[in-house]
């Protein structure tokens, strides 16, 4: 057996498909969960997500050999603290964050001495869906999820978490928690600010009824992560302000001279940019089904 008693704290979308797969694979033997209210929990007990539900963070990581903390970024430091106060030697800790840098020093400050039992984690992988009722067991199959250890993070406990996501037929890539924070800043947080801006922008205007009437499949596909939970994403855009700021400026810089040559009727310019654009969609987009690169959300 993998894991003897798993404690998700978060049991929703990412925490609860977590739990169901490595229920269905028979990795674990008895999952505990913690969250805010009665009601998720109880839904994640009648869905067999978790066997039961603790009554504190810390209740939940007493006596548990895997802890995953599966709550908003924003919530991350106050979770660790009482994980903290509840953890037993031995015993390995892991989130599902998708900012490292803010969570990393927060998990530094409340695990203290032991933060070498912290191992970092970032699954890219989810839907624009939120709560248990929306997890599944596939949903980290064939994706990436990213483990960003620190020098003091000890080698064991990054073996056991990487082999949890492997049991979930995850592929697990290693990468400095810098490096992760600005790569996801581009490729996950900015194109959310586009989406949610757009939408934002359109709704506000006098036709937006009909403009939402006549949208087709390609306003869909490019506005679906704008229907992505606003608690998860606000504190995303504060833990990882400085990387997302620093792109969002690059991309209004990007938009005004595309904007400058729609004005001046620069053909030439336009068509190179967007064969360019094209291009690099088509290349490097195209990837085979068994890859393991999969999309997050
Ligand atoms: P979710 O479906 O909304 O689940 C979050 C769970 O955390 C909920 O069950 C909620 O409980 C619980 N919770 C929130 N604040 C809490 C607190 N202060 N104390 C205890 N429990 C609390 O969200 P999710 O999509 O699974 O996201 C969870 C984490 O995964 C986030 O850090 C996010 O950045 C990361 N992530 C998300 C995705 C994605 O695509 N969604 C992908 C990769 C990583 P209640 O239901 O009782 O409110």
């Amino acid at each position: 057996m993998l894991i003897e008693r798993l404690a998700i704290i978060g049991v929703g979308l990412i925490g609860g498909s977590l739990a169901r797969a490595l229920r269905q694979g028979g990795h674990v033997r008895e999952v505990v969960g913690f969250g805010r209210s009665l009601g998720n929990l109880q839904r994640a007990v009648d869905l067999k997500v978790i066997d039961r539900a603790a009554i504190s963070a810390a209740d939940a990581a007493q006596g548990a050999d895997m802890i995953v903390v599966a709550v908003p970024v924003g919530s991350m430091k106050e979770i660790f603290a009482q994980v903290a106060a509840g953890l037993v030697d031995g015993a390995v800790v892991t989130d599902v964050g998708s900012v490292k840098g803010a969570v990393v020093d927060a998990a530094r400050q409340a695990f203290g001495a032991r933060f070498g039992a912290f191992v970092p984690g970032h699954p890219i992988a989810g839907t624009e869906h939120s709560g248990v009722a929306a997890s599944k067991a596939d949903l980290f199959e064939k994706h990436r999820v990213i483990l960003t250890p620190e020098s003091e993070t000890d080698a064991a406990a990054v073996t056991r978490v990487r082999a949890m996501w492997e049991a979930t037929g995850a592929k697990v890539t290693l990468l400095p928690v810098e490096q992760h924070d600005a790569v996801l800043a581009a490729c996950s947080h900015l194109p959310h600010m586009l989406a949610y801006a757009l939408v934002d922008m359109l709704v506000r205007r006098d036709d937006h009824r009909l403009t939402f009437e006549l949208a087709a499949s390609g306003f869909r596909d490019f506005t679906r992560i704008a229907s992505s939970d606003p608690v998860m994403w606000r504190d995303i855009c504060l833990a990882n302000s400085g990387a997302i700021t620093e792109l969002l400026r690059d991309f209004r810089d990007n938009l005004d001279a595309l904007a400058a040559a729609i004005a001046r009727r620069d053909g030439e310019w336009l068509m190179q940019t967007f064969e360019r654009a094209k291009h690099a969609r088509d290349s490097l987009l195209r990837k085979p089904k068994d890859s393991g690169i999969g999309t997050e959300d």
